[in-house]
Parts: structure tokens; C-alpha cells; sequence
């Protein structure tokens, strides 16, 4: 799990010694504290680049974002697990029928998050796979 004290701690230190500046600022997300860096993005030791809120509104808005691809990823692990079962060839139809719904709810994040899509949850994590 990637909200973890000291995976934040190690971020954080991290960002540091890179010559990161600390702000005064919070991550609406995790509410860690945000980071600007020597090219002057400002980013989140645990979600990456962030875009500071101005509004209540939006610091919601980017929460229901990040909930929505928290359970897209869920149903990725399930659907996973799911399919794993289905090869075991025990109690096909009901497995398939748990895929399907898992499937939508896929569907329906995917949805979701390309009508409401603010542009403000980050994509990329720092240390993590950097190209
Ligand atoms: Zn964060």
C-alpha cells in the first residue's frame, strides 16, 4: 500500500535531498505536505504532481477522483483473482456472473472519471518506474 508512514517518510526525505523545498501547503489527497521542486512543479511525496486547489469544491472534486481510480484499481485486482478461479473451472457461471459486475464497475469509473476529469489527479508516482 502506497499510503504508508514510512514509504512518505523515505518520499519525503528523498525530495530533500534533491533539493526540494518544503511548503506550506497540504496534498488535498493524502494531506502530506507538498513539495516545490528546482524546476518548480509542485508535487506530493506520495501522488506526484499535483495542482494546488483554490476552492473547498475542488479539493473535493480531486478527493472523488481519486476514490474513483482507488476502486477501478480494486476491481482490477478482483477481476484478477476472479479469472484465476474461473481457469479452476469450480462454479463457472457464478464466477463469470461476479466478473460481469466487477466489469461494470470498471466500466463505470472509466465513465466516471472522463465526464468529471479535472486534469488535477496525478499520474505518476515519484520513485516509482521513472522513465
Ligand atoms: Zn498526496
Amino acid at each position: 500500500m502506497v499510503h504508508d508512514r514510512g514509504e512518505a517518510l523515505r518520499r519525503m526525505t528523498e525530495l530533500l535531498r534533491t533539493g526540494a523545498v518544503m511548503l506550506d501547503l497540504t496534498c488535498p489527497i493524502c494531506g502530506l505536505p507538498l513539495f516545490r521542486l528546482k524546476s518548480g512543479e509542485i508535487v506530493c511525496p506520495l501522488h506526484g504532481k499535483v495542482h494546488v486547489v483554490s476552492s473547498e469544491e475542488e479539493a473535493r472534486r480531486v478527493r472523488v477522483d481519486a476514490v474513483i481510480e482507488e476502486l477501478e484499481e480494486l476491481a482490477a485486482t478482483r477481476l484478477s483473482a476472479l479469472m484465476r478461479e474461473a481457469l479452476s473451472g469450480e462454479g463457472e457461471e457464478a464466477v463469470l456472473g461476479l466478473m460481469v459486475k466487477w466489469l461494470d464497475v470498471i466500466e463505470r469509473c472509466r465513465r466516471i472519471r472522463s465526464v468529471s476529469s479535472t486534469g488535477q489527479v496525478p499520474q505518476k508516482k515519484i520513485g516509482k518506474g521513472k522513465q
